[in-house]
């Protein structure tokens, strides 16, 4: 039922050099179901040699084939959604349903990028003396290292492969061991598709021993991490140090902010819709509900209302609102963060235990009244357990949405345009959602600020990432 992993090096797929492996936990029972390939440096030496020759190619095709090619790796992938789903979910726990939207999401990434490759114009600019043409030309980057995290083993690592390929780039992605045999199978869609060989590479390994050889190789021109914020850092120092450029999605602390004029039922079924997504892995997910004083009461129990209906279970039985955590690390961070919190004088309202004995499941959890020194104020959880504090003003609810050195996504409810405007203006952050929960689409940018990280993921300005600008002033003889 669920398939080992290989490596896909220079359009072969391949056990690693030396044959070692890696085990894969279905995190409903926490027992192995599969294997992962491991890369060796001799593998990572193939890997470069192969995204440095297709490359030669890649950047000469067309960005009208460019796009057929992307187009029909999103049919292939378009009809194999219903065998990867329930491998999705058995490697990384989500509900089956999840599963589904995350792929079909996928698709719908592919074909935004492929449509945006042939719209991606440079620019001539007036010269200023006769008989001179100048012109700014759009250039794909180089060689991309990628590496994606296990939350959405797809969606993490389609935006970036989308983009860089749309763009003309070839990729090394190296996803994530813990969840990989849905990503390998998205490759292969791309595979099947007829990209040439080394246009796109798959490598799975030790995530540390991988990144510290790819990213200083001279092959590699530009990097693209998603994941924590000390991996992001770290792998930032690293990139500069050889002037690679970087795009850099890391952690989150999403501030959820509802005023008392706000349409409370939409905001209460927004968060607890949003809360449990991916049992709360969601670098873009609520944490921090500023409920303003008026309404806190009314807002708090229909929240706990809510997590309080989440059913959890296997994501492959039918019925099931909230999967397991993806590893027992979670687990472990849930029962630290929420200890602390109640410790230092937060309630709990619902929630705060594992359930049962296998696997990695949690209850949805609800704390309130948390100080602003509980560790979960200032880490990302990361997990299906939201904190509700109160405000008094507008001007509060902002100095704590940008007290954290985070500046992933932000929302408000308020029905007033005055506060829309100046949540709009003050809030540090890269997406701000008002009313609404529109974020994250294909055509959207999808980036943060301060130590979120930068650079876009989504829209024009994912492409313009994996481009470099060369200006030709050029005067006909
Ligand atoms: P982690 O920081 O060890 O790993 C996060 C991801 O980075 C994993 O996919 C891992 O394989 C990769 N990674 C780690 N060290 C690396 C290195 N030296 N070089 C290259 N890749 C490396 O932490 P974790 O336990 O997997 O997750 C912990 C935290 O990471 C979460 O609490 C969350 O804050 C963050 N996270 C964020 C996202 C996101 O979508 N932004 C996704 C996953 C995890």
């Amino acid at each position: 039922m669920y398939p080992d992993t290989q490596l896909f090096i220079a359009g072969e797929w391949t056990n690693g050099s030396d044959g070692e492996t890696l085990a894969v936990l279905n995190p409903a029972t926490g027992g192995e179901i599969g294997r992962v390939a491991k890369a060796t440096t001799r593998d990572m030496d193939r890997v470069l040699a192969a995204a440095a020759k297709a490359f030669e190619q890649w950047r000469k095709t067309t960005a009208r084939d460019r796009a057929k090619l992307l187009h029909a790796a999103a049919d292939n992938l378009r009809a194999r959604i219903d065998d990867i789903a329930p491998v999705l979910t058995m490697e990384q726990g989500k509900p089956l349903a999840e599963a589904r939207s995350e792929l079909r999401n996928a698709d719908d990434v592919i074909r935004w990028f492929a449509e945006e490759a042939i719209r991606s114009y440079g620019r001539i600019i007036p010269a200023r003396t006769p008989g001179v043409q100048q012109m700014v030309m759009k250039e794909p980057i180089g060689v991309v290292a990628a590496f994606t995290p296990w939350n959405y083993p797809v969606a993490q690592a389609i935006r970036k492969i989308c983009a860089a390929l749309a763009a003309g780039c070839t990729v090394i992605l190296k996803a994530a061991e813990e969840a990989p045999a849905s990503c390998a199978a998205m490759v292969r869609a791309f595979a099947d598709a007829g990209f040439p060989d080394g246009a796109i590479n798959l490598l799975y390994g030790t995530p540390s021993e991988i990144s510290e050889y790819l990213i200083p190789h001279p092959v590699i021109r530009k990097v693209s991490f998603t994941g924590s914020t000390p991996v992001g850092k770290h792998l930032t120092a690293v990139a500069g140090a050889h002037m690679k450029r970087v795009t850099m999605e890391l952690g989150g602390h999403a501030p959820y902010i509802v005023c008392a004029d706000a349409d409370l039922s939409s905001a209460v079924s927004m968060l607890a819709g949003h809360k449990f997504h991916n049992a709360g892995q969601v670098c873009i997910a609520p944490t921090r509900v500023l409920v303003e004083e008026p309404v806190f009461d009314t807002v708090l129990e229909d929240f706990v209302t809510a997590a309080k209906a989440v059913k959890v279970g296997d994501g492959l039985s039918d019925g099931i609102d909230m999967g397991p955590m993806a590893n027992a690390r979670r687990l472990d961070a849930m029962d630290r963060l929420i200890g602390d919190a109640v410790a230092k004088g937060g309630r709990l309202l619902t929630g705060g235990n594992r359930i049962g004995n296998a696997g990695f499941f949690f209850e949805p959890t609800v704390l309130a009244d948390v100080p602003q020194d509980a560790a979960i104020m200032n880490e990302e959880p990361f997990g299906p357990v939201a904190v509700v504090n109160r405000f008094a003003a507008v001007d509060a609810a902002i100095a704590e949405a940008n007290r954290l050195p985070f500046g992933l996504a932000a929302y408000a409810f308020t029905r007033s345009q005055r506060h829309a405007q100046r949540f709009a203006e003050d809030i540090e952050t890269g997406m701000l959602s008002i009313n609404d929960y529109g974020l994250a689409y294909a055509e959207v940018p999808f980036n943060g600020v301060k130590d979120s990280g930068y650079g876009s993921e989504g829209g024009p300005e994912a492409l313009e990432t994996f481009q470099t600008i060369k200006f030709v002033s050029q005067a006909s003889l």
